[in-house]
């Protein structure tokens, strides 16, 4: 392990239930949910349900999971939003800019070069919520 993990990270509360977020996908290993700054509509996270500060701490088995889940948020978010282009982005180490210590996958939908870390205001938590619905039924479906 790169860094210690803290138990208090903001990811690790919301796996726990103590604070909320927009849900996308869940399942035993992994979790989808709304970027809370998004820098493009749809923007997601998906994390894996263990103790992991970024990439090289990954265990195999949940970095598979990740991407298993991340094929269907991306499929989701090309029928909902109707892009083609999405980034996937993920940080490692403060250094590169990361600012939660709990390994997160972006999925941005892109368009040409909209590609930021995350807006300085938060999103319309209305619309935030609405996108995760969309993006759970489309994953549903
Ligand atoms: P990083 O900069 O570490 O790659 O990305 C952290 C991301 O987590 C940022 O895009 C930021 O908007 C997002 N974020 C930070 N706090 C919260 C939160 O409490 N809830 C959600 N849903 N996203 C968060």
């Amino acid at each position: 392990m790169t860094m210690v993990y803290d138990e208090n990270n903001i990811f690790a509360k919301i796996l726990r239930g103590e604070i909320p977020c927009h849900k996308v996908y869940e399942d035993d290993k992994t979790l989808a949910f709304m970027d809370i700054m998004p820098v493009a509509k749809g923007h997601t996270l998906v994390i894996p349900k263990c103790q992991a500060v970024e990439l090289s701490d990954l265990p195999c088995e949940f970095a598979c999971a990740v991407f298993k889940t991340a094929q269907k948020v991306m499929t989701a978010q090309r029928v909902v939003l109707g892009v083609q282009g999405i980034t996937q982005m993920q940080l490692n180490h403060s250094d590169a800019g990361q600012s939660v210590f709990h390994y997160h996958m972006h999925l941005v939908p892109t368009h040409l070069s909209n590609i930021a870390k995350h807006e300085s205001k938060m999103g319309d938590q209305d619309e935030l919520a609405k996108l995760a619905e969309q993006l759970r039924t489309a994953i549903a479906e």
